[in-house]
Formats: C-alpha cells, structure tokens, sequence
C-alpha cells in the first residue's frame, strides 16, 4: 500500500486579501481528489484552538506555532493541509517551515497579496474603517506589522487574479511538486 505523501500549503497575507476565499476554493477542487484534505483557518482557529489569544506579538507567533504544530501532525500522516493565517512575522513563518520539512512533508507558502488601498476600498469585514479610525488597536498592515514573504513558493495577487486563477495556480505547484496528479482529480470526476 502507498500512501500519499501530506504537504501544508500555508497562505499567509493582510487581513482581506482572499486567504480563505483562495482556500475555500483550492479545499472544493481537492476534495474531488482521493487526497485527505484538512482546512484551517485562522479565524476559525481563534475561536478554539487559540481562543484567548490576543494580537501581541507573542500571543499572535503562539497562534502560529499552533496552526504549525497541527499542521505538522496531519502532514505527516498523509494529509494536505491548507492553512489560512495573516502570520504577519517571517521569523515564526519559516520555524513552521522547518519543523514540517525536516518532519518529510512538504511546505508551500503562498503569499496572498494585495495593496493596502484595494483591500480599504474592499474592507468587507469593516475593520480597515476601524482600524484607520483608530477604534483597533494591533491593526495588521495599518498599525501592526506586516513581514512580507521574501520567497514564497507561490505569489498570487488578488487585485489583479481571479480567485479560481489563484486556486489554480496553487493547484498546479502541487502537481509540479508530484505531491497531486491531475489524474487525481479526473478519475473520480
Ligand atoms: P482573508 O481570509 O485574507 O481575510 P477573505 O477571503 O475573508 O480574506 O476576504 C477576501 C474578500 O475579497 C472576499 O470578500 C472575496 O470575495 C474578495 N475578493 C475579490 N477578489 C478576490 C480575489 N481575486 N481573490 C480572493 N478574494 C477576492
């Protein structure tokens, strides 16, 4: 029996830019796969795993090592995870990297970018509004730290990409890793 080898595709970015929009999306394509795939979300993770953490730095790299340690666990044993998180500091970003590739699985980060002023203009939760208007505190990209990637694996631009274009090309730096076959996602379609 062989068993699937597990990844992490960890899509990092400012709050808005289509983390989960872009996850959501990469999760209904693969669920037509026989590949056991995992979803977790930062949001959602916030209100369990991690609840009562705050937005400090340390409370914000705990969330991270959390995500990472989860994620780590299910990679290994044969799962894609699709992590969405702001994960705004590099540091806490690349030990989640090294903790998951030294265990045999694979990391692929994706850079979820999109300029601050389309993602104000966007503001579907409301937050940017607040946060400008100073009623956030810790705000991610307005009054709170943003570590950009400096070599994702994938980079895809919202303002400029269509969601399934981002999901697709998330898709295929899977294929090209060996980690999805297309015929994976044919076969059972
Ligand atoms: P995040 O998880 O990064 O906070 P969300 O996915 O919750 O962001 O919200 C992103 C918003 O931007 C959604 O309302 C989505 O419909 C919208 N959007 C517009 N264009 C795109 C795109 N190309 N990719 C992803 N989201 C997009």
């Amino acid at each position: 029996m062989t068993r699937n080898r597990g990844f992490t595709v960890w899509l990092t970015g400012l709050s808005g830019a289509g983390k989960t929009t872009v996850a959501q999306s990469i999760v209904n394509e693969l669920r037509a796969s026989d590949i056991n795939i995992e979803l977790l979300d930062g949001d959602e993770v916030r209100t369990n795993l991690s609840k009562g953490l705050g937005f400090s730095k340390e409370d914000r790299d705990t969330n991270i090592r959390r995500i990472g340690y989860v994620s780590r666990l299910l990679s290994r044993n044969g799962v894609g995870v699709i992590a969405s998180a702001i994960s705004p500091y590099r540091e806490v970003r690349d030990e989640v990297r090294q903790s998951i590739t030294s265990d045999g699985s694979e990391f692929i980060e994706v850079y979820v970018q999109c300029p601050i002023e389309v993602l104000v203009e966007r503001d579907v939760k409301g937050l940017y509004k607040k946060a400008l208007a100073g009623e956030i505190q810790e705000f991610t990209g307005v009054s709170d730290p943003y570590e950009e990637p400096l070599n994702p694996e994938v980079l895809v631009k919202t303002d400029s990409e269509s969601v399934a274009e981002s999901a697709n090309r998330i898709i295929a730096a899977l294929e090209d890793r060996g980690l999805l076959r297309r015929q994976q996602l044919v076969e059972v379609l």
